[in-house]
């Protein structure tokens, strides 16, 4: 049996035991080939098998129409930070941008250098970031071409549990929470989401976006950049992170396999209850954020009524859980429940966080 602890980091994060030694079992000799998939050429029609059947899979889990392009991108989603300007606007164009969290506002900083009309539509900084706003279309720039979200936002855990109703397309960071739940692609240009989260492993970012509304490119996008370049050479401009693609199509089959959306949704609202209704419940914990704000991936929690934090956390990693330390600038706590965490990994936490309140707090 592999030694694997239960880890709540929040990414790159765990992923499942099942994928983990299914790579391990083809790691040298990648199905009889004599070399690992690592070791392979891109334009192998290996990879390309696997190039194809990752987009396939996501299409197919997450029901992505037909007119939506999927491409793998390089270089995290912070990049995406910079290609999303690029792309969707030109010069003299500018977005709304709602600052929910820290990656919605390192966005907006980074869509300035391009394009300096951008502006924030909602500071989450005056209510510590507990909030997530209900926007319409009054709050919004009547000139401003697409409203950039963060949609679960991993530092404070917080999630838009209904997306916002305006007449302007979403562009959404779902980083942290995509493949948790469905997408209503109809709201959205763009989705994209590093991998390292729900995905796979870093360095890698799934980007989906609405072919029939990317702009005539009016302005120079570094090759590596660009929507339509990527789109066109299917994924293989340059050399792919193959690896990484690998892995990610392993975690869509497995999703696949347990049942897909429906079933991972579900469930990943029963770990959250599990744990929430706990910390509610345990008078040695503060939940910051107001319930209807909570996200299900990320749970952030601090200590009350005498209970030591830092005395807890040498216990918790002790005891085997790992990566529940909150944000560096936060404090507190923060469980990461992503898709890979199974419900068993939640309950052992739960029953560890009662024992230890009940007998050493
Ligand atoms: C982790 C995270 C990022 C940063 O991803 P990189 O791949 O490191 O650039 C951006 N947005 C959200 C919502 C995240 O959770």
């Amino acid at each position: 049996m592999t030694h694997r602890i239960w880890n709540f980091q929040a990414g790159p994060a765990m992923l499942p035991t099942e994928v983990m030694e299914e790579a391990a079992k083809d790691f040298c000799d990648y199905k009889g080939a004599g070399m690992s998939l690592m070791e392979m050429s891109h334009r192998d029609k290996t990879f390309q098998g696997i190039l194809d059947e990752a987009s396939l899979h996501l299409r197919r889990l997450l029901e992505i129409p037909e007119n939506y392009g999927v491409v793998f991108f390089p270089g995290g989603a912070s990049l995406q930070f910079s290609c999303v300007p690029l792309n969707w606007l030109g010069e003299e164009e500018f977005a709304d941008f709602s600052l929910t969290g820290v990656w919605a506002t390192k966005a907006l900083e980074e869509a300035l250098e391009f394009n300096p009309l951008c502006q924030s539509v909602f500071l989450g900084k005056n209510s510590k970031f507990t909030e997530i706003p209900s926007l319409t279309d009054n709050d919004l720039h009547p000139k401003a071409k697409y409203l950039h979200i963060t949609s679960n936002n991993t530092i404070y855990g917080t999630r838009y549990s209904k997306f916002p109703d305006v007449s302007v397309p979403l562009v959404a960071d779902m980083t942290s929470e995509l493949l948790s739940r469905p997408v209503p692609w109809n709201k959205f240009q763009v989705v994209f989401a590093g991998a390292q989260k729900n995905i796979g492993p870093s360095g890698l970012t799934v980007v989906i976006y609405n072919k029939d509304l990317l702009p005539k490119k009016s302005r120079k996008i570094p090759k590596l950049m660009d929507y339509r370049l990527m789109e066109e050479n299917g994924s293989l401009y340059n050399t792919p992170p193959t690896f990484s693609i690998y892995i990610a199509l392993l975690v869509f089959r497995w999703l696949e396999r347990k049942g897909g959306i429906p079933w991972i949704e579900k469930e990943n609202e029963r770990k959250a209850a599990l744990l929430y209704d706990f910390l509610q419940e345990c008078p040695f914990f503060d939940l910051p954020v107001p319930k209807e704000h909570r996200s299900i991936m990320n749970v952030v929690f601090t200590t009350k009524n005498g209970l030591d934090e830092a005395k807890l956390l040498s216990e918790l990693e002790k005891n085997g859980f790992s990566g529940l330390k909150g944000y560096r600038t936060i404090g507190g706590f923060r469980a990461s429940i992503y898709n890979a965490m199974p419900f068993e990994g939640v309950q052992a936490l739960v029953d560890f966080l009662r024992d230890f309140t009940r007998t050493r707090a």
